[in-house]
């Protein structure tokens, strides 16, 4: 081989190994409980005991109120908190268009006005033309700035165990053959069966049992496959979860008002959201204020720690509920389940959405891999925080956000940031030789 040509071959393959990236992949794992894993709980979980050994486990992680699961899907992908990005409930509603989003399942959802107000992570990927492949993502099919995904599989109500599994093999695979530099799978499981039978139940623990098995074969798969100095690993739920008690912790809102001085109501539950018909807000606000067991809002005198009152969703009065409560038009109005005996019993024992700052309501947040520390215990983080852990790993300067480096800094590995610089100025020095050999 002539010996130009030989350099052209070490040129390219230089330049292939400067730009060559550890890989994310992400689990959204919905309404999984901070103590769900405390230590007790994890000597019967292999699968995220070898997690919490092989990387980094926080105390918990506080979410963004409302402690729901479409405004903290949000500020976990964006680092900004829900009055900044807009996704301020799982139920909005535009007064000016009369559109509204419906958890993510009506048509009008899926509109970029309820996503626009922010740029998810998977959105800055794409316009650097890094492949995001999703699964189950809720929101992955919306076209979100004018772009998508390079793959979403889109949500169904609700994905099985097999789905999971599945979706986390076929992201390991694209991956690994570098036709994705970032996934995301989204897990519910957790959530519904914390929701129906209660966090603590028999259900909801089974749920994590299967889990567990799941992501015991994830990480075996990655040994399998050799990618363990390839891939990082980060796991995350968006908020936890609590009991109510269906019948005697139920604020019934036609108790206090006249239900048609208000022209609109989105959601019931932890938080509330109401429109009064023209002229009704003072006399609608001061009979709520009367109301046991849950605070009432104007916009304007929403607390400051919530980050929320500023976004255009917010509706002129927010109702909160007291943990374990529940708010409703009226009890005739909810559903309920007969039991065995034709007893009629709750239709849910769970619930979440209450000030983010009740510890009911905390989550979870794992990783590991390459970048980060061993056998790790960090301090609790909260959710505006992960963005930058994640921007981190991909190597992206992360746009403007309401995250703190600080609180997460002490997770990665002294030498993740370092390496990737040396490893720069090695791929610089070794290209700017075969340059001026070449000439
Ligand atoms: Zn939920």
């Amino acid at each position: 081989m002539r010996a130009d040509g030989f350099f052209l071959v070490l040129l390219a393959y230089l330049a292939g190994s400067c730009l060559a990236r550890t890989k994310l992949l992400v689990l959204l794992l919905d309404g999984f409980r901070y103590d769900y894993i405390s230590a007790k709980e994890l000597e019967s979980l292999p699968g995220f005991l070898e997690i919490a050994e092989a990387g980094v486990k926080v105390d918990y992680m506080t979410p963004d109120f409302p402690s729901l699961s479409f405004p903290n899907y949000y500020t976990l992908m964006t680092g900004r908190h829900c009055e900044v990005h807009q996704m301020t409930g799982n139920y909005m509603w535009d007064q000016e268009t009369d559109k509204s989003f419906d958890i993510g399942t009506n048509e009008d959802s899926r509109l970029p006005m309820w996503w626009d107000g922010s740029e998810p992570l998977w959105v800055t990927m794409e316009k650097k033309k890094r492949p995001v492949f999703m699964y189950y993502w809720p929101g992955c099919e919306v076209e979100i700035l004018k772009v998508k995904p390079t793959f979403c599989k889109e949500y169904y109500n609700y994905p099985s165990d097999k789905d999971f599994s599945t979706a986390i093999d076929k992201a390991i695979e694209v991956l690994s053959k570098g036709t994705a530099d970032m996934a995301g799978v989204y897990y519910e499981r957790i959530d519904v069966e914390g929701h129906h039978y209660g966090p603590w139940s028999a259900e909801r623990k089974n749920a994590l049992k299967d889990l567990d098995s799941a992501l015991k074969k994830m990480t075996e798969q990655i040994k399998k496959m050799k990618l363990e100095n390839d891939i990082n690993v980060i796991l995350f739920s968006d908020h936890g979860m609590t009991d109510i008690q269906w019948k005697q912790k139920v604020v019934e809102l036609k108790t206090y008002i006249n239900m048609s001085d208000i022209m609109k109501m989105m959601d019931r539950g932890p938080v509330v959201n109401l429109w009064p018909q023209n002229g009704k807000t003072e006399k609608i606000y001061n009979s709520l204020k009367e109301a046991k067991n849950m605070q009432v809002y104007k916009k304007e005198d929403i607390p400051e720690r919530f980050y929320y009152k500023k976004g255009k969703y917010v509706s002129p009065l927010t109702l909160v509920a007291e943990p374990g409560w529940f708010i409703t038009e009226s009890m005739e109005k909810l559903p309920y389940w007969k039991n065995s005996t034709g007893e009629a019993i709750g239709w849910q024992h769970g619930w979440h959405g209450y000030d983010n700052e009740f510890i009911d309501m905390r989550g979870i947040f794992l990783a590991y891999g390459p970048d980060f520390k061993q056998g790790y215990k960090a301090g609790p983080i909260r959710s505006v925080d992960v963005y930058n852990i994640m921007c981190n790993v991909l190597g992206l300067d992360p746009l403007p956000n309401n995250g703190s480096w600080s609180r997460v800094e002490c997770m990665f590995r002294n030498t993740a940031n370092l390496a990737r610089v040396s490893m720069m100025e090695r791929c610089f020095l070794a290209v700017a030789l075969i340059l001026l050999m070449l000439t």
